[in-house]
């Protein structure tokens, strides 16, 4: 895939004068020039659209002022955490590394360093990235998981002895929750949460899940950790926890603060987040923390997302998308549903409420599948790209238009046509 084909003919966006590519973009092409509408949006890592041209001024005048790489403290780094404690409610400090996947790896070193303890709290389906501390039952056959939540190791090559310092819940299982940390709370270091379930689509926090995390955490002295790595600054300038009103004690955050660009942020209580080294005793590294053209990236997108536009487009434009799948949903008897937040939409080929991982997984694991397989391929061969995985929602950006979404509730609604007896049936039966 590319943005930047000159092969394509209808890209949409004024094309930029020196390079000639649309600015800003929901299109890409592939090696042979077919032009998608992209809704995959790199994982949700764009979120203003393809090569915006804020973005890239923002990079040129780094790169003129400043040069790339240092390895070393620059006053781009700071301005962008002092800004980061006006924008995250519960960030006091903040630090930067690259990837999501550093920063919940960071989030559960200082919880063990800052507690004493060694265990953690993850939910199934959740998805914190790929590190051992966290890869256990993210996507995992029901029969593996068991009848009870039991952590599920997601790769080989993750030693056994580390399973015995996982323990998994149910996503929205908040007595689950209250009941382990009354038991067991003296033992566990961190309870780590994707706030609003993305790693399976949409899935909301049931009202009083996060109140109920926040409130367990604190009797048991567990720190409580929201992954935000999807939701911050898509959800709004604060993120979820700014939308929902619940503070953590420690925050990740990743993809849309870099609009493409590898940076992530730990941030927290200013007492937890003090252990971190060199001030503190827990390790903290990397030879890219606060890249100088990360942190100008950063910069230009908290900024733009402070200006509110972003969210409001967002917001817009999923509505529409909601409106007009739902409306085909209606209109073929697709025991089906669509579910759109911050632009992250997902179409549920099930009529059943989805409140938990196990809602989900148990009619959708197959890969070959003709509804849960066969929506993407349909879409793909309609110029619309979603990633092929069941698992993966779909993300709107700054760049996407009427237009994207209309093509794809028509290309969503064609296909509820064309599978309409299969659709009519219960999911667990197709
Ligand atoms: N946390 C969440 C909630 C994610 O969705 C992801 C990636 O999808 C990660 C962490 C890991 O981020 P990265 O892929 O940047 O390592």
């Amino acid at each position: 895939m590319t943005t930047s084909d000159e092969r394509r003919p209808t890209a949409p966006g004024t094309p930029d004068a020196a390079s000639g590519w649309p600015i800003p973009t929901s299109r890409i092409w592939d090696v042979d020039g077919n032009e998608f509408i992209d809704f995959h949006s790199s994982f949700g890592a764009v979120l203003l659209g393809h090569n915006d041209p804020r973005i890239r001024a923002a990079v040129g005048r780094a790169m003129d002022e400043h040069g790339v790489s240092f390895s070393a403290a620059n006053p781009l780094e700071v301005e962008l955490a002092e800004r980061l404690v006006t924008m995250i409610p519960s960030a006091e400090r903040v630090v930067f590394s690259c990837t999501g996947t550093e920063a919940t790896f960071h989030a559960i070193r200082l919880a063990r360093g800052y507690t004493g303890r060694e265990r953690i709290l993850k939910f199934e389906g959740n998805y914190h990235g790929w590190h051992d501390y966290v890869a256990w039952s993210h996507h995992f056959a029901l029969e593996e998981g068991g009848g009870l939540p039991t952590p599920v190791a997601a790769s080989a090559g993750i030693p056994a002895a580390i399973r015995d310092l996982v323990e998994v819940r149910e996503y929205n299982d908040a007595a689950g929750v209250r009941e382990l940390l009354a038991r067991e709370g003296d033992t566990i270091a961190a309870v780590i949460v994707e706030p609003v379930f993305h790693n399976a689509g949409a899935v909301l926090p049931e009202p009083g899940f996060l109140e109920a995390l926040r409130e367990a955490c604190s009797a048991a002295g567990t720190l409580l950790i929201f992954d935000e790595v999807i939701t911050g600054f898509r959800h709004g300038v604060g993120g979820a926890q700014g939308r929902y009103g619940v503070r953590p004690d420690l925050t990740t955050m990743g993809k849309a603060i870099g609009n493409g660009f590898p940076i992530s942020v730990l941030a927290g209580r200013a007492d937890v987040m003090d252990h971190l080294g060199p001030k503190g005793d827990v390790l903290f590294a990397g030879t890219f923390a606060g890249q100088i053209l990360n942190c100008a990236v950063a910069l230009e997108v908290t900024r733009i997302v402070r200006e509110g536009a972003i969210h409001e487009h967002l917001a817009r434009l999923g509505e529409r998308l909601t409106t007009g799948i739902q409306a085909a949903i209606d209109e073929t008897g697709a025991r089906a549903q669509v579910r759109s937040i911050a632009g992250v939409w997902t179409v549920y080929f099930t009529d059943e409420p989805i409140r938990r991982f196990r809602d989900f997984a148990r009619f959708a694991m197959d890969k070959n599948h003709p509804v849960q397989r066969g929506y993407r391929t349909w879409l793909l061969e309609r110029g619309i790209y979603v990633h092929p995985h069941y698992m993966i929602r779909g993300f709107l950006t700054g760049a996407h238009t009427d237009e994207d979404v209309d093509r794809l509730v028509e290309a969503t609604a064609s296909f509820l046509r064309a599978h309409r007896v299969l659709l009519a049936q219960p999911a667990a039966t197709r």
